[in-house]
């Protein structure tokens, strides 16, 4: 779908967040790596996708009232066969209703296991004064304890990108430490540059997110992204 249908489809239905599906789709069409990922809406659908998708696969909540998926069970990693998609299926209906009585679920998200690499955050907030400002940083306590991020405001140029990629204080980590490969910089700075095009095209996006995206030594993928477009 482009953009506009999916912009008019969440203005029609009262909603400024897209689910990962629609936020996942859009950012592919526009350059971003992100996992290939298809919304099933019965445990008979989730298996197909998922024997579509290659297994082990990724099951998650899709929910117009859930947007942090973990915190209300609604993630299931590294599910190896059909018996084991079935079963994820089941319990994240379960556990999210349990968690936000009422929600409403729209389905569930299947996609391949991306292998483990090196987490890191690529997103773009809205300043009130700037604009859209593209940040940033390593994933998990890096930026959520430590803050450890670096920013620049859109339109970025290629320089931009690769200052901010050298400012955080953890580029060690990128670089690779103890035995780690160096992650792929050229493929996280194709990424940002990506998603500082994608937002300047489009003034609808208030804030997006890739948390995370992992990079590798060859490569970078994000398994998870969300947009919030702003109200109409
Ligand atoms: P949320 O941030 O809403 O809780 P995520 O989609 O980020 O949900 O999933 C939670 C965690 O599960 C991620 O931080 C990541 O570590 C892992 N994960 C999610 N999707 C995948 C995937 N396709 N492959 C591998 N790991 C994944
Ligand atoms: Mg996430």
């Amino acid at each position: 779908m482009s953009f506009e249908a999916v912009l008019a489809r969440a203005r029609s239905e009262g909603r400024t967040l897209l689910n990962e599906v629609e936020a996942k789709d859009l950012l592919r069409e526009a350059g971003v790596p992100v996992t290939m990922t298809t919304l099933a809406t019965s445990p008979d659908e989730a298996v197909k996708q998922a024997d579509a998708a290659g297994y082990p696969v990724v099951l998650k909540v899709v929910s117009p009232d859930i947007s942090h998926k973990s915190d209300a069970g609604g993630v299931k990693l590294n599910l190896k066969d059909p018996g084991e998609v079935r079963a994820a299926y089941a319990a994240i209906i379960e556990n999210c209703s349990k968690h936000v009585p009422g929600a409403r679920i729209t389905g569930v998200a299947v996609q391949f296991m991306a292998p483990q690499g090196t987490e890191v955050i690529v997103g773009m907030t809205t300043d009130a004064q700037f604009g859209p400002v593209m940040m940033f940083g390593l994933g998990g306590i890096m930026v959520e304890v430590l803050k450890d991020v670096s920013f620049r405001l859109v339109p970025l140029e290629e320089k931009d990108a690769t200052q901010m990629l050298s400012e955080i204080k953890g580029k060690a980590i990128l670089d690779g430490v103890r035995g780690q490969p160096a992650a792929d910089l050229a493929a996280l700075k194709h990424a940002i540059l990506k998603v500082s095009d994608f937002v300047q095209a489009h003034p609808e996006v208030q804030e997006l997110d890739l948390n995370p995206m992992f990079a590798y030594a060859d490569g970078a993928i994000a398994v998870d992204a969300r947009i919030v477009l702003s109200e109409s």
